[in-house]
């Protein structure tokens, strides 16, 4: 049994950061003590019953923040200090030889690691930084938004000290475990595995039936005059005229049997997550959940053993109500078609998220997960994890039921121009990649969305089998 000795201050934060630490992600057995324990400055100090030596973590993020709780002042200090983690711990699972440190204590003499008569004293605040990343308490302080009300990765410390490539918090757990197995080499942890989880967001399931007749035309005017896809002529209006019976097997839209088959194939359960609620009037609806070709495409996701989630609408980020209202209406359809499921999840429509508002509206709905928090103007790691983890509003100060499954990628967020703006090619290819060995070192959870309207093209096609075999 490891005893962590803690301050005596933010009791439930550090409680609530412990257990993802060093419950969910090391397994640890472990009891926590609110005391100092033999260190003239405040520390995390961790033993292991019956052994000797000791492994002592500063306390820097809680003591800045007790008297700056959510104000600017308790943010990083930039620029981040740098460690050469590897010439301290070379056996560390890390990303690169060297790590910014969040929030820490540089020892003049020894810099970030010490080691002395058995004991470890590592000079970087691994809990404290954890919090600061995974309750996303930067964007309860920071005012930064952009044009849909997002927090823009560019307003990020992960962007700007450059680590959003990076899971710094789970390379931050990798150097705590490569510390704790110097000091006690007999110590066990969980094995985790690394994971794909591949989800869809049904924005707009087809590109000519669901949405009124001028609409079609406008899209086969397109399709047919710029594009110079001729057939689109026929099957628009065929399209069309099934109406919201079934969709159309050639609506270029309609690749969800496509996608269900490189699920499939790469043995991945996916996901697709459907929007069930109109919350902005100024805003295209594109269909409604209750439709007859919905209802049947619900009904072949289920069959085929894939799960179905919620894509709450526009304006839901900010209302917990309607968030409520919507997932209701999902299960309710669900339940007339005779879909059941244990757990259900989803992401809202845009990445919208406003912390910790949004929380409550999947915590209301009795929902058992969130994968919204990655951003849409560059893929990365928003949470510094890529792990599962329990959500914490650092307003209220309280840990919710809800669980968080960082986004990593959006596809549009590396292709397009709007955004990381690298097109379907080598270069994007490269970067996903990149991302999920990332994922896979920390045998973490790649979660990338890709939508069913951006697997028109060969290459499109191309490069998300591509990714999901790398
Ligand atoms: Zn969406």
């Amino acid at each position: 049994m490891i005893t962590v000795y803690v301050p005596m201050t933010w009791k439930r934060e550090r409680l609530y950061i412990l257990s993802v630490i060093l419950g969910e992600l090391l397994g640890l057995d472990y009891q926590v003590v609110e005391s100092a324990k033999g260190t003239d400055e405040s520390a995390w100090v961790i033993e292991l019953q019956g052994q000797d030596g000791q492994f002592v973590l500063p306390d820097v993020f809680f003591a800045i923040a007790k008297e700056q709780w959510l104000g600017a002042a308790s943010l990083p200090v930039q620029p981040l200090k740098q460690w050469h983690v590897l010439d301290d711990l070379p056996e560390a699972n890390v990303l690169a030889p060297t790590i910014p440190i969040i929030y820490g204590h540089e020892s003049e003499r020894a810099g970030f690691f010490q080691c002395k008569q058995g004991d470890i004293h590592l000079k970087l605040d691994i809990f404290g930084s954890a919090f600061f990343m995974v309750s996303r308490y930067e964007e309860a302080v920071l005012p930064d938004r952009d044009s849909y009300d997002r927090f823009p990765a560019t307003a990020s410390i992960a962007y700007k000290a450059g680590f959003l490539d990076r899971p710094i918090i789970d390379e931050y757990v990798e150097i705590l475990w490569a510390a704790m197995k110097r000091v006690w080499p007999g110590l066990k942890r969980k094995t985790l595995q690394f994971e794909q989880k591949v989800s869809c967001d049904v924005d707009n399931p087809s590109r000519y039936a669901l949405n009124g007749f001028s609409n079609m035309v406008k899209n086969v005017t397109i399709d047919v005059v710029k594009r110079g896809e001729l057939r689109c002529g026929v099957i628009g209006p065929r399209a069309w005229l099934a109406g919201g019976t079934s969709l159309d097997p050639s609506d270029p839209y309609n690749t969800f049997e496509w996608i269900m088959d490189v699920y499939d194939k790469n043995r991945i359960q996916g996901a697709f997550y459907f929007i069930a609620g109109w919350t902005d009037s100024t805003k295209v609806q594109h269909y409604d959940i209750g439709m007859p070709a919905i209802r049947q495409l619900l009904r072949r996701i289920h069959d085929r053993g894939h799960e179905i989630g919620l894509h709450p609408s526009h304006s839901t980020y900010k209302v917990p109500n309607l968030l409520e209202a919507e997932a209701a209406r999902l299960r309710g359809v669900c339940a007339e078609e005779g879909i059941c499921q244990d757990n259900w999840g989803g992401r809202m429509h845009w990445l919208r998220w406003e912390t910790p508002t949004t929380l409550y509206g999947w915590e209301q709905a009795g929902m058992a997960y969130d994968s919204t928090l990655g951003y849409a103007d560059m893929a990365g790691f928003r949470c510094g994890t890529c792990h599962e983890y329990p959500a914490f509003d650092p307003v209220k100060r309280q840990r919710l039921k809800l669980r968080i499954r960082p986004l990593i990628a959006m596809e549009s967020s590396v292709i397009v121009g709007q955004y990381m703006g690298l097109g379907v090619n080598n270069n994007s290819y490269e970067y996903f990649c990149k991302l999920k060995n990332a994922c896979r070192l920390v045998n973490g959870k790649y979660t990338l969305l890709w939508h069913n309207s951006k697997l028109r093209t060969k290459a499109e096609k191309s490069m998300f089998q591509a990714v999901l075999e790398a």
